[in-house]
């Protein structure tokens, strides 16, 4: 028995992926179960909406919760009850020192802690202080409720830790029926112990936490007994996985919201294009263990790609259009070709794009003047438009400032893909759109949020925003299947990148997100920063 215990103040990002995968991973590899616990104990920071992307983010990466969807706040009866058993066996009391005293009372990690003038009051004088506490007849601050255990302990957390504090907000759940809540430790030692959890999985800094909770499993008979084990965190290279970091982004305006597709979550991942198969087979890759280590963002990346190359639909877009007219082309006439979906998978069927005396190509895919080896088009040369003919430039038009606006071209006849004279060879190949049939489409090419590997390394990780990580190119054209794209759904755009069809824009509206570029750009960068 396991759990996925989130605090509902924030979204889930790639570091809760390995965390998910990791519970949900090893309940279904043992035959066993795990719950998707809401660790609801601070009603100040969190929010019924985190709730709900989180259900969905966790559903999304594949895994099942069943029944076992619960919150830190259905114990609430629970822990108090709790509470109330460790201060009649001596082992918590209500300690009125405020907040700087405790901290001053707790001693440091070389010196030992004092004990809290208010720490050897009765049995039954803590019972009564707890629950005028429950009943709201305190001020936030005024005391709080402190398991009894070792002012001098090595380990600070054994330093009579705070299990109960008062916080006089209604919560999402609960409402007002209670103003005190249970600290994390508390809550979630006995969540585990409720809900029959037998592995208790967490990141490493909660190993300095376990000897609080054994105690607290130890002074409680409870009906089970859960073992905590620690693994590393999910670090990756080029992002930042804090909530807080995150929530600033968002609060910023420096992302369009959570699911912004350069943000490192689960949603964000999701609106991007990211395939959850991906994620979780770059979870597998990273593997768990206890070494603290930073995975490079190329590596999720990668992952994504490779599901992309299998599983993505070929389509034909043009970002920067550049027209091309084919002089010995008959005016009117319009040709069929056939295009595979899929260069590997027949099975994928083929889809019909038209031909004619009109067409776009990317503009990068013409130079005047190339380098020496430039296997595109250039003035005099030759090239394949994908599936259809070979073309020779002949001439060119320029508009007032100069620039190249139409290729004047001929098209030989004789070289159409699939044909008798298909067997003709030039050394490029580009892709084209025909410019009667060419749907508009805006393309979102994304790319890393940060421009340097570890975003925190100059102090200010705001410092470190990549000021790329969003290129807008509106006047894009596209084959008209692309208006069939569903939302959310992915594609080759060839010799570009994966691209998804935005989910959350206005219907009607072809907006599509980069999801990944077809080769990692960011290669070289890496490898010299490592
Ligand atoms: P914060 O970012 O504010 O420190 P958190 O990431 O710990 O918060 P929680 O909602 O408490 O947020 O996390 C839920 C679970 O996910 C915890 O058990 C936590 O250990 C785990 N987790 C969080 N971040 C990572 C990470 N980077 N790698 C692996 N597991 C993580
Ligand atoms: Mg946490």
């Amino acid at each position: 028995m396991t759990r996925f215990p989130p605090e509902p103040n924030g979204y889930l990002h790639i570091g809760h992926a390995k965390s998910i995968c990791l519970n949900f991973g090893v309940a279904e590899e043992f035959g066993g179960r795990c719950f998707l616990r809401f660790d609801d104990t601070n009603p100040l920071r969190e929010d019924e909406t985190y709730v709900q992307a989180i259900r969905e983010d966790v559903a999304w990466l594949g895994f099942d919760w069943g029944d076992r969807l619960t919150h830190a706040s259905d114990y609430f009866q629970r822990l108090y009850d709790c509470a109330v058993t460790l201060i009649r066996q001596g082992s918590a009391y209500v300690d009125h020192l405020d907040a700087d005293q405790i901290r001053e009372y707790r001693g440091t990690l070389t010196a030992p802690g004092r004990n809290s003038p208010f720490r050897d009051r009765s049995v039954a004088e803590n019972l009564a202080l707890f629950e005028r506490m429950r009943r709201g007849e305190f001020a936030e601050g005024e005391c709080v409720l402190r398991a009894r255990i070792d002012m001098a302990s090595g380990n600070i957390n054994l330093r009579d830790p705070t299990l109960y504090r008062i916080r006089k907000v209604a919560h999402q759940r609960t409402g007002e029926t209670w103003c005190i809540y249970p600290m994390y430790d508390f809550a979630h030692t006995l969540s585990d112990a409720f809900e029959g959890i037998t592995h208790s999985l967490c990141t490493l800094e909660f190993e300095d936490h376990r000897p609080l909770y054994d105690w607290l499993l130890d002074q409680l008979a409870l009906p089970h007994r859960p073992q905590q084990i620690e693994f590393s965190r999910l670090n990756l290279a080029f992002t930042v996985t804090s909530k807080r970091k995150l929530n600033q982004l968002v609060d910023k305006g420096i992302v369009a919201g959570w699911d912004d597709p350069r943000m490192p979550t689960l949603a964000g991942m999701r609106r991007r294009g990211y395939p959850p198969e991906a994620v979780r087979e770059f979870i597998r890759r990273v593997g768990v263990t206890k070494k603290e280590n930073t995975i490079e963002m190329g590596s999720l990346e990668s992952a994504v790609r490779e599901h992309l190359n299998t599983h993505a639909e070929r389509r034909l877009a043009v970002q920067r259009p550049l027209r091309v007219v084919l002089e010995n082309w008959p005016a009117g006439e319009i040709e069929t070709v056939t295009l595979p979906n899929h260069p590997a998978d027949a099975a994928r069927g083929t889809r019909e794009v038209s031909f004619g005396r009109e067409l776009y190509i990317d503009a990068d895919d013409f130079h005047e003047d190339p380098p020496g080896k430039f296997h595109r088009l250039k003035p005099g040369g030759e090239v394949r438009l994908r599936g259809a003919y070979i073309i020779r430039c002949e001439g060119l038009e320029r508009d007032a400032s100069g620039q190249v606006v139409v290729l004047r071209c001929s098209v030989d006849l004789d070289t159409r893909s699939g044909g008798s004279g298909a067997a003709r060879k030039v050394k490029g190949t580009i892709h084209w759109v025909h410019a009667d049939s060419a749907v508009p489409v805006e393309l979102r090419l994304y790319d890393r949020l940060f421009s340097v590997a570890d975003p925190d390394e100059g102090g200010d990780y705001l410092q470190a925003l990549n000021p790329e990580s969003l290129v807008v190119v509106s006047d894009a054209l596209a084959e008209p299947a692309l208006a069939e794209l569903a939302p959310g759904e992915t594609v080759q755009l060839e010799r570009s990148g994966y691209f998804t069809r935005d989910a959350r824009s206005a219907e009607g509206a072809l907006v599509l997100n980069r999801t990944v570029s077809l080769r990692d750009s960011w290669a070289k960068l890496e490898a010299s920063s490592t």
